[in-house]
């Protein structure tokens, strides 16, 4: 077998490599590899972390993932859409707090209103803020044409997981209809690209039946599509959804923890320049899990600013974090947190993946 150090040292890792730091058991191995993977990051992108607030506007959805607490299908959801006013004052909540950008994220819902609507949102929100204020949308499979609207009213980012690269595994977690279509899918994920958007997108870690061999190639499959932001975290179980039914073959939480960190940490290693989010899933296992992900390669962070009383009808899955606050308690206590791991809040700095800088001059 071969050692983790002959691993590191080498320029390029390929699959077994991949392999074999995903299976890592040892203490001292992991700890080598996330050391690795942070100075990358330094040399790289520096200490700095790129703040993102994230506005979960409607939890209406049409579609039934398996694993999803906000699946069409779980009836005790209550279901909510803020309006317009109650995102723009969360936006102004947020320029106030020095950040350079939003994600406004929803369930799906297609339709020409809502393409409308969103359109609209972005043409006030840069009227009303400065001209670079960045948008990521995350608002699932929508048409090319709709894609490009978006892009061209104003919207610079997009994030749509692919969830997992594999057609059979993705088969096994979502309904068996058109609706979960594996390729449409990844053809969303070209046109996002194709619109001109920084394209971003990530896997689930540890759902059930997924093998490590999946995950190696998940990591293969983001260097492959030449992404320029990552948001990928733990799965987390939700009690009322069907995959819940499969918790007990699931790898412990915290194996499950570790496994993320390795998995940012290998994928800092792949793509030195790119944008890799610290999610909230981390922080549900471990109170300071999203420091642990930025420790590990990570460098944005997402707060969430959606107002309180939405917050607990936007539970993907149980034990959400933070969803008894309001967003200023959240954004305190986290930047203290983000210095006292050595790193600061980049608030000057739009934050946009130097990958896609890169892209755009070769392109
Ligand atoms: N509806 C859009 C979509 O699916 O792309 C955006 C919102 S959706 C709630 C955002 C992400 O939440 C999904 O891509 C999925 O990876 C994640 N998610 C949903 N249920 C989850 C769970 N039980 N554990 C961890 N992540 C989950
Ligand atoms: Fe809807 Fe997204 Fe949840 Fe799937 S993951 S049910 S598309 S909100």
């Amino acid at each position: 077998m071969k050692s983790v150090s002959d691993i590191l040292n080498k320029p390029q890792l390929d699959r077994d490599d991949i392999i074999r730091l995903l299976s890592i058991r040892e203490r001292t191995e992991h700890e080598q590899l996330i050391k690795h993977a942070y100075s990358i990051k330094e040399q790289n992108i520096g200490r700095n972390v790129y703040l993102r607030g994230l506005i979960e506007f409607s939890n209406y959805c049409k579609k039934n993932c398996l694993y999803c607490g906000i699946r069409s299908g779980n009836t005790k959801v209550n279901r909510y859409m803020m309006t317009d006013d109650e995102i723009l004052e969360t936006v102004d909540f947020a320029i106030k707090n020095r950040f350079t950008g939003i994600v406004l994220q929803s369930g799906e819902q297609q339709s020409k209103e809502f393409t409308e609507r969103i359109s609209n949102l972005i043409l006030n929100i840069k009227q009303a803020t400065n001209p670079g204020f960045r948008f990521t949308l995350s608002l699932g499979e929508q048409s090319f044409e709709t894609y490009k609207a978006w892009f061209e009213a104003g919207a610079q980012r997009y994030l749509l997981r692919i969830e997992t690269s594999s057609e059979e595994l993705y088969r096994k977690i979502h309904p068996d209809n058109k609706l979960h279509d594996f390729k449409k899918r990844l053809k969303c994920l070209e046109d996002i690209q194709k619109a001109g958007f920084q394209t971003g997108t990530g896997v689930m870690i540890g759902l059930p039946f997924q093998t490590i061999e999946n995950l190696a190639d998940d990591l293969l499959f983001l260097k492959k599509m030449n992404i320029d932001m990552v948001g990928m975290g733990p799965y987390l179980e939700h009690a009322d959804t069907p995959l819940f039914e499969r918790r007990n073959s699931l790898i412990p939480l915290n194996d499950r923890f570790n496994l993320s960190l390795r998995m940012i940490a290998i994928l800092r290693f792949l793509m030195p320049n790119i944008n890799i989010a610290s999610t909230t899933a981390l922080q549900s296992i471990v109170p300071m899990g999203r420091e642990h992900g930025l420790k590990a390669g990570a460098n944005v962070l997402m707060p969430n600013l959606t107002p309180g009383k939405y917050r607990g009808n936007y539970l993907l899955y149980d034990n959400k974090p933070c969803i008894d606050e309001e967003a200023d308690d959240c954004i305190d206590c986290l930047s203290n947190r983000v210095q006292m791991i050595g790193e600061e809040i980049a608030y000057d700095d739009f934050g946009d993946s130097k990958h896609y800088k890169k892209r755009q001059q070769i392109d």
